[in-house]
């Protein structure tokens, strides 16, 4: 299916796993910022050492190299025939930077994961015993959550408003939370 999908959630609410489901369903690439900057940390390249000392402490790494970093992704080839934008965009900014690069009726649908803080606390500290993320200790557990709610939820309203957010409940077990995405995605484009 070509279609063009941004997932948006809390840290924790399964994001990464429902992206890698929900794009081999639909035969499409994932494009999760936050996996391409670990990806680059791990290879301690220059854009990795430089995202890191944000990442690490749970504050967004700048617009400009974030902006920069998807637009060279998105103009690849596997990205031609739809895609999901996983952990992007992440501010207002992002969304107008995203809207440049692609115009502003260019996305299907944003499908918006709900989950409540406390729950997205708890399993980001179980995924930071098993994973060892350095972004995963409580403080900075914390500091993300807070951002999400201050930068990364007004854009919620803006793609609400533009009739193409799809409210997902993230709160299920991995397979229940996939099964209602696909539905209630497949639900609104067939609308
Ligand atoms: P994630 O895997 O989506 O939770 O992202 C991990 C970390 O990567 C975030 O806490 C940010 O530091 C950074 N990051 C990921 N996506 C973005 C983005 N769109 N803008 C800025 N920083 C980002």
């Amino acid at each position: 299916m070509s279609v063009r999908l941004i997932l948006v959630g809390p840290p924790g609410a399964g994001k990464g796993t429902q992206a890698e489901l929900l794009c081999e369903a639909l035969g499409i690439p994932a494009i999760s910022t936050g996996e391409i900057f670990r990806r680059h940390a791990k290879a301690h390249d220059e854009l990795g050492q430089l995202a890191e000392s944000y990442t690490s402490r749970g504050e967004l790494v700048p617009d400009e190299v974030t902006n920069k970093m998807v637009a060279a992704r998105l103009a690849e080839q596997d990205a031609a025939d739809g895609f999901l934008l996983d952990g992007y965009p992440r501010n207002l900014s992002q969304v107008a930077a995203l809207d440049s690069m692609l115009g502003e009726s260019s996305i299907d649908a944003v499908l918006s994961l709900v989950a409540d803080d406390d729950e997205v606390v708890q399993r980001l500290l179980g995924r930071a015993a098993e994973q060892g993320r350095v972004d995963d200790t409580e403080d900075v557990i914390r500091h993300r959550i807070e951002l999400y709610h201050a930068q990364t939820e007004p854009l919620i309203s803006v793609y609400r408003e533009r009739g193409i957010l799809v409210e997902v409940d993230g709160m299920g077990g991995i397979e229940e939370v996939a099964q209602n995405l696909v539905s209630e995605l497949k639900a609104f484009l067939t609308k």
